[in-house]
């Protein structure tokens, strides 16, 4: 056993009101300089929507695509391996900035200058980076929320698959749901296997993933190899750039900007102790169910004497692995199972967890319907589809999510039931 300590955040997409502070407040810190400004390191997204940039879910679009193996698992198309070889090269599987978009500011200016006109004056908006006028804003990290018509016109042209195809567009079935991305800080970061210059390390105490700006020489391989899509390159500067998890503000003992600035208050950050010897197999194993089942194997209970005993042996400081005995993110994840991998069918066993949203499905449980899509009879007063929720984050395994939403509702009738006082009404005469 090799323990590790991992820093990991889980986000409650439940509580997530879509407000873009997390966003706003980690560019104004990380971003908001020359070659990045079209970078959010934390995004925002509307799901279901093609995100941020554009269709980064599409892993057929990205390194030649996926393909199915005998056993049902997944793996590069053979065509893929070739181009990833071939991107030693050239890069050909690059976001271009229109899948990003092409960042502007109003021209408030003319708020102020423009002459009596019988319309209120409308500030146009002006390129960030030409400081052009810009006839009109083709595409934005929001644009499924700002235009919905527009993206179900547009959505059309792009990949979505089964349940997004088949709802979306029908204004009686529409869902929706905030999606907050950054960096996962992965166990098997692609983004590190994939850099030429080595300039891509996880730190060995904490997991977290950095670029070494003098090592960098903005090959961009990383750009292309993460399938999150979240290392971004800075044009001012020729090198690659990423979420670095706010290490200044954890080595001090703050939480990252986006999780003290939430206004949801959605992030929980803390600490997992993790096998390292098993994150290989872990990686390649076939099946998609047993993927996921995998990757929740290499975490290590931090209650365990055996553990805590090998952490010991291996360097891991005490107040880490003080900080593991009670991290939310191991309760969550791994005692309660509520909160879930984002595509863990990606293999590179990230670690921001989402516990997914409730909300809309409140309907649909009071109805009884809460089920695995089979037996879903009315995907209506489902809203969120479990498939859906399931493709997202268990590898398209529904039970688990099922047992999530499940022991959610037991716990917001348990707390409904509470009186003010903080005594349980169960009914009980
Ligand atoms: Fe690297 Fe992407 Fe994983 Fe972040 S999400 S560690 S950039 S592979
Ligand atoms: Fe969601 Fe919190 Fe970000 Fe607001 S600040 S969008 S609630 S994650």
């Amino acid at each position: 056993m090799k323990v590790r300590a991992q820093i990991g955040m889980v986000l409650n997409l439940d509580k997530c009101i879509g407000c873009h502070t997390c966003s706003v407040t980690c560019k104004n810190v990380w971003t908001s300089r020359d070659g990045v400004e079209y970078a959010w390191f934390n995004n925002v997204e509307t799901k279901p929507g093609i995100g941020y940039p554009k269709d980064w879910e599409n892993q057929k679009r990205w390194n030649g695509g996926w393909e199915r193996t005998a056993s049902g698992g997944l793996k590069p198309k053979q065509g893929g391996k070739w181009r990833i070889l071939a991107n030693i090269f050239a890069n050909p599987d690059l976001p271009e900035i229109d899948d990003f978009y092409e960042p502007f500011d109003f021209d408030y200016d003319h708020l102020k200058s423009a002459p009596e006109m019988p319309a209120f004056p409308t500030a146009r908006p002006r390129s960030k980076v030409s400081g052009e006028r810009m006839e009109k804003i083709e595409w934005g990290p929001n644009w499924e929320e700002i235009l919905g018509g527009e993206f179900e016109k547009r959505g059309k042209d792009y990949n979505f698959e089964g349940i997004q195809k088949e709802i979306y567009g029908q204004y009686e079935n529409t869902f929706m749901m905030y999606l907050p991305r950054l960096c996962e800080h992965c166990l098997n970061p692609a983004c590190a296997a994939s850099c030429p210059s080595g300039a891509i390390y996880k730190r060995e105490e904490d997991g977290v993933v950095l670029i070494d700006q003098e090592k960098c020489r903005g090959w961009r391989m990383c750009v292309s190899g993460c399938p999150y899509k979240k290392i971004y390159y800075n044009w001012s500067s020729g090198k690659s750039e990423k979420c670095t998890l706010c290490y200044p503000r954890l080595e001090s003992g703050m939480p990252t900007v986006c999780s003290e600035t939430c206004v949801g208050r959605i992030r929980y950050i803390g600490v997992m102790l993790y096998d390292a010897d098993k994150i290989a197999d872990a990686a390649s194993v076939a099946g998609e169910k047993e993927l996921y089942d995998a990757q929740l194997g290499v975490f290590l209970d931090p209650n365990d004497p055996a553990v805590i005993e090998a952490a010991r042996a291996e360097g891991v400081p005490e107040d880490w692995i003080a900080s593991a005995r009670k991290s939310p993110i191991w309760k969550m994840a791994m005692e309660w199972k509520i909160a879930f991998p984002l595509h863990p069918e990606y293999r590179t066993l990230p670690m921001v967890w989402y516990i997914p949203p409730l909300s809309p499905i409140q309907n649909a449980a009071a109805a009884g319907q809460i089920a695995a899509q089979d037996d879903m009879p009315d995907v209506k007063s489902l809203r969120i589809p479990v498939r859906y929720l399931a493709n997202m984050l268990t590898a398209g395994d529904e039970a688990p999510i099922v047992s999530a939403l499940e022991r959610m509702l037991a716990m917001r009738s348990y707390m409904r039931s509470k009186t003010v006082d903080g005594v349980v009404n169960l009914g009980v005469a």
